[in-house]
């Protein structure tokens, strides 16, 4: 992903003036094949918008994006079609995402019906297969989504990502509408389905603490752009930018005597107004002079990999 920028019209309402939002402002990364690629960062952040655009839902205004060798951020839709089959996404409301007044064998099926010529049959025993692979099974292929619990109907969401063998997964904050102890159960076989078909995601979340274990690399979002990015250990043990920092404080650790400052104030401000200079000062701990006037570039850390964008 080189350069992205996507830009949302807004509508004041005020004698028909017309603002806009930077939802994603020059954001770049790579996701190698069989990683994971984390974006973290607040909601409105541009983490999910970043999603959308990798996945082609949404067309950059510029910037581009490449699937292997292939450039798809102006791609037509016909070659398009062939690329979805490749890159399938999974939502946070798996209930929301799926169709109520369908069978689940259908919910699964479906992608099969729209990119394949698979015969009913053949249809039945890859969605018998793929139930199976996300721990259901057939006696749930006649049930509707309203029968599941939250962590069964995101099995049933990832199995229908699943169904058409995509190479690349986006998984827009897949464990956040459930409760902890099923989320690491869905994380555990996010990884599991990693390995057995090597997949690569690129994994959304607002929660530093979901990604740990996940993720190879991690991208942390701030108002549309990316501050800081690098390898899992790298970010967690030695972070750069104070909204790291400030996100990694406020992730639990069991031990209640151990205490860590909290040092992330305020709101994010509107990004219809985002601030001048970097987009953090008004709620860095350190912003000085040159914080208010001049944007921060990211820059290479001591550590190779290891992206910042401070003037610290
Ligand atoms: Fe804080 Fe300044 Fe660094 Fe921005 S550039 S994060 S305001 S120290
Ligand atoms: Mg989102």
């Amino acid at each position: 992903v080189d350069g992205i920028k996507k830009t949302f019209p807004i509508d004041s309402g005020f004698l028909g003036s017309k603002k806009s939002v930077k939802a994603v402002n020059h954001v770049s990364f790579e996701i190698k094949e069989g990683e994971t690629f984390s974006l973290v960062g607040e909601s409105g952040c541009g983490k999910s918008t970043t999603g959308r655009l990798v996945t082609r839902l949404l067309t950059p205004d510029e910037g581009k994006i490449w699937i292997n060798q292939e450039e798809i951020s102006k791609m037509n839709e016909n070659r398009l079609r062939e690329v979805r089959k490749q890159v399938q996404m999974i939502f946070q409301d798996p209930y929301a995402s799926l169709n109520p007044r369908m069978k689940i064998r259908e919910v699964v099926g479906e992608p099969l019906v729209i990119h394949t010529n698979l015969s009913t049959a053949e249809r039945e025993k890859i969605v018998a297969e793929m139930l199976e692979v996300v721990g259901l099974n057939s006696y749930h292929a006649d049930k509707f989504a309203h029968e599941f619990s939250g962590g069964q109907r995101q099995r049933i969401g990832i199995a229908r990502a699943l169904i058409l063998k995509p190479k690349l997964i986006v998984a827009d904050e897949p464990v956040s509408a459930l409760d902890v102890s099923i989320q690491s159960q869905i994380l555990n076989l996010l990884k599991d389905l990693q390995e057995e078909f090597h997949l690569t995601y690129l994994f959304i979340s607002h929660d530093l603490s979901v990604v740990e274990h996940i993720s190879d690399k991690i991208g942390v979002m701030y108002l549309g752009s990316l501050v800081e990015s690098g390898p899992k250990e790298s970010i967690f043990a030695n972070p750069q930018h104070p909204y790291t920092k400030a996100l990694l404080s406020s992730v639990p650790i069991p031990d209640p005597r151990a205490k860590r400052e909290r040092i992330l104030q305020g709101d994010v401000p509107s990004p219809v107004n985002p601030p001048s200079g970097c987009l953090f000062h008004t709620r860095c701990p350190y912003s000085m002079d040159i914080c208010k006037t001049t944007v921060p570039r990211l820059r290479e850390t001591a550590e190779q990999g290891h992206f910042a964008a401070c003037h610290l």
